[in-house]
């Protein structure tokens, strides 16, 4: 008997113990992910570390490519691509799973030391969506690179270790919050005013505390102030990831968007069986800001790995690369907006994700009238359902939130306008964008094994 009617079941419900200890243990190795890996540069450098492990090398080292292959190319240290070579031939199609590893954030400013109120401070500028108020009051580290001008590179972390010192950017109390409190939530805290405090004890010469901090600075890492024109320092919370709950089902941490589908799409090319069609996993950086700039999905640098795929399997005829994406697939692994019971009235529940319910599909994104959504046919959903089906994978498929409430979208819609057939699948998370956003272990589960059954995939969609 089929079932006529879709029910929809908590994934954790009859599951084997087996099954949930293998959860719980993937999940351990995330959260250690997540707390290695703050930004994209730090992602990249994990991700090529395991890649390197697992026999992958440098495309830029090899001469030819034959079947079994394992290649990648590292964007700049900021985004990587990774491939492993199928029998087919890539104009046949191969199959793409794309996640991005930027985070929203704050930025150091060029110029970001100042003293006032007798106190130093680092000036910033966020990146990405946050809510501006969520970004006070916590623990902060700092993590990033410092580049000389004759080249020479010093890696940044401060705020992870135990010992370290942190940093903060101060609230205002609430006895003094008269005015700020008949503010908008949007405007009660202002962006010049996201300033990081970082030292206090004056210099005995000169009195001076900026210029205290700088000898401390330049004694322990070499860095002189003209040096922060040439810096990218991230300024993220300082806590780690955590398991969530007395059942301890969920995760909590900064970065899980998108850093959650990253990880679950590196293990599961890393774990896949073989296939005869190449497969191909993006790590982008710049998703949160537009995929602007040439570590981000709009720039042609995806192109340049492609076409060199093509150029060292001997495949040189104009229009290779068209031939190739309109016969791709592709899953656009980013993170969905879970049914938060505190703001229900944000999702219509018949459309909705709910954490614990299994991975996540996004027919569409798009806000208002489906504008800038990137919308997969209906052939290639139910193919993504076949797949997940005949490999027992619990998935839902949902919305942002309610219509006209607000929207979203990912790097689907850039492979899309290539001719990839591309959805979005991933996992559902709470408090998205916040400094500590919430995610089940079922979820991220069920997303590594889509992910790896959709890699192993060799059908064609049928239109
Ligand atoms: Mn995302
Ligand atoms: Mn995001």
């Amino acid at each position: 008997m089929e079932n006529i009617v879709n029910k929809k079941v908590c994934g954790w419900k009859n599951l084997e113990r087996e099954k949930k200890d293998g959860i719980f243990s993937f999940c351990d190795k995330y959260m250690d992910f997540l707390d290695e890996a703050k930004t994209e540069r730090e992602a990249v450098k994990l991700i090529i570390g395991k890649l390197k492990n697992e026999g992958f090398v440098s495309i830029l080292e090899k001469d030819t490519l034959v079947e079994g292959d394992k290649v990648y190319y590292n964007n700049r240290d900021k985004s990587v691509f990774a491939s492993i070579i199928g029998k087919d031939e890539p104009t046949c199609g191969v199959n793409i799973i794309g996640a991005h590893i930027d985070s929203p954030r704050l930025d150091l400013k060029p110029n970001p030391m100042y003293e006032d109120g007798r106190l130093a401070l680092f000036k910033t500028h966020y990146y990405g969506g946050i809510k501006k108020y969520q970004w006070t009051a916590i623990p902060l580290a700092i993590h990033g690179v410092v580049v000389k001008s004759n080249g020479e590179r010093q890696e940044i972390c401060i705020g992870e270790d135990s010992q370290d010192p942190i940093f903060t950017i101060t609230d205002l109390l609430p006895h003094l919050s008269q005015n700020q409190n008949t503010k908008k939530l949007s405007e009660a805290i202002d962006g010049e005013s996201l300033n990081l405090l970082i030292g206090s004890i004056p210099d005995e010469k000169n009195d001076s505390i900026k210029e205290n901090i700088l000898n401390i600075l330049y004694e322990k890492y070499g860095i002189l102030e003209i040096d922060f024109y040439s810096s990218e320092l991230e300024i993220v919370p300082a806590f780690k990831a955590r398991s969530l709950g007395f059942d301890r089902s969920m995760v909590a941490s900064y970065g899980q968007d998108d850093r959650v589908c990253a990880y679950a799409l590196l293990e599961s090319l890393l774990e896949s069986e073989e296939s005869s069609v190449t497969k191909v996993a993006i790590f982008a950086d710049k998703e949160e800001i537009g995929s602007v700039g040439n570590t981000g999905m709009c720039s042609e640098s995806f192109d340049y790995f492609m076409n060199k795929i093509l150029n060292l399997k001997n495949i040189n005829y104009a229009g290779a690369l068209n031939e190739v994406y309109c016969h791709s697939k592709m899953l656009s692994a980013d993170v969905g907006a879970g049914v938060d019971p505190n703001y229900q009235d944000v999702s219509e529940k018949n459309n909705a994700s709910f954490i614990g319910y299994g991975v996540e599909l996004n027919k569409y994104t798009g806000s208002r009238g489906k504008s800038g959504a990137s919308d997969a046919n209906a052939e290639f959903v139910a193919y993504v359902r076949g797949v997940f089906e005949k490999n027992d994978i619990q998935y839902q498929v949902s919305e942002l939130g309610k219509v006209d409430i607000g929207g979203g979208g990912t790097i689907a819609y850039i492979l899309a306008n290539k001719g990839v057939d591309v959805i979005d699948c991933g996992v559902p998370v709470i408090s998205m964008h916040s400094p500590y956003e919430v995610t089940s272990k079922y979820d991220i589960y069920s997303a590594y094994l889509g992910y790896k059954a959709f890699f192993e995939s060799s059908e064609k969609v049928k239109y």
